[in-house]
């Protein structure tokens, strides 16, 4: 499969879920050696490039937002995520970071070397916690300031130079939300790639302190309890949507199945 992006959007068939072969992709003026591997293992027939922010879809194609279709991929979903990054590590490591030089892939694992200072770059991933926290029946959703949507999930944030998640996790909701927490328990990690993270999901229980929102991260949060009625959350193929479905009051866990 070929998986050209533009930006953070995907080229596909306008009708299902069909990928660009090698003559869709010379339309474009990409050329077979343009293309990078998504896996460095013999043979991969599964190749990624990032194309101009003004290159247009050939006739039959569209670019669709990857946050978007990355659900309806199904099982394409993780080759997608793992190429959207390999592409994106490509199309910024043109240049040593070092000494300027023309970087040289190598052929054996995904790293570039710089021929002049021996410096090597591998695609970057990025920790980031998200955090549950709970307190009897109730589970804290908030609302982030800078998604466009209206829906409520998990506190998350980016772990810092010299911080354990733990430490990320501590920091972050004091600053978020003002609250401390206690108990932390790992629930599980996704691979997400907005552009390249790693989110390492945890719950936590209520500890002390008052609701007050960081207003320029944080549009609403609120306490979930069994009487509440169920705002919008995320998708189930998401790691904060299944964190917040495991956790969710029993009554309101069996409205969501019903
Ligand atoms: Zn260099």
């Amino acid at each position: 499969m070929n998986f050209i992006f533009r930006g953070n959007e995907l080229l596909l068939r306008e009708e299902g879920i069909g990928f660009p072969d090698a003559d869709d992709c010379a339309f474009m003026g990409l050329a077979a050696d343009a293309l990078a591997p998504v896996w460095l293992t013999p043979g991969c027939a599964d190749h990624c490039t990032h194309v101009a922010p003004d290159a247009e879809a050939p006739a039959g194609f569209v670019f669709h937002k990857l946050r978007a279709v990355l659900a309806d991929l199904g099982e394409h979903g993780a080759l997608a995520s793992r190429a959207f990054q390999v592409s994106e590590w490509v199309r910024t490591h043109r240049y040593c970071g070092v000494c300027a030089t023309p970087m040289r892939k190598s052929e054996k694992e995904l790293c570039f070397h710089c021929p002049a200072c021996g410096f090597s770059a591998y695609p970057r991933v990025s920790p980031a916690m998200m955090v549950l926290i709970k307190r009897g029946e109730e589970i804290l959703l908030a609302r982030h300031a800078t998604y466009a949507t209206a829906r409520y999930t998990a506190l998350a944030g980016f772990v810092e130079a010299g911080e354990n998640i733990e430490e990320a996790i501590h920091r972050e909701v004091l600053e978020e939300v003002g609250l401390h927490v206690k108990d932390l328990r790992y629930f599980g990690s996704q691979s997400w790639p907005f552009p390249h993270s790693l989110m390492i999901a945890y719950t936590a229980e209520y500890a002390g302190g008052e609701l007050r929102v960081q207003e320029d991260e944080i549009a609403d949060a609120r306490w979930l309890g069994p009487g509440d009625s169920l705002p919008d959350i995320p998708m189930v193929e998401s790691i904060a949507g299944r964190l917040v479905r495991a956790n969710l009051p029993p009554s309101l866990a069996a409205r969501l199945s019903a």
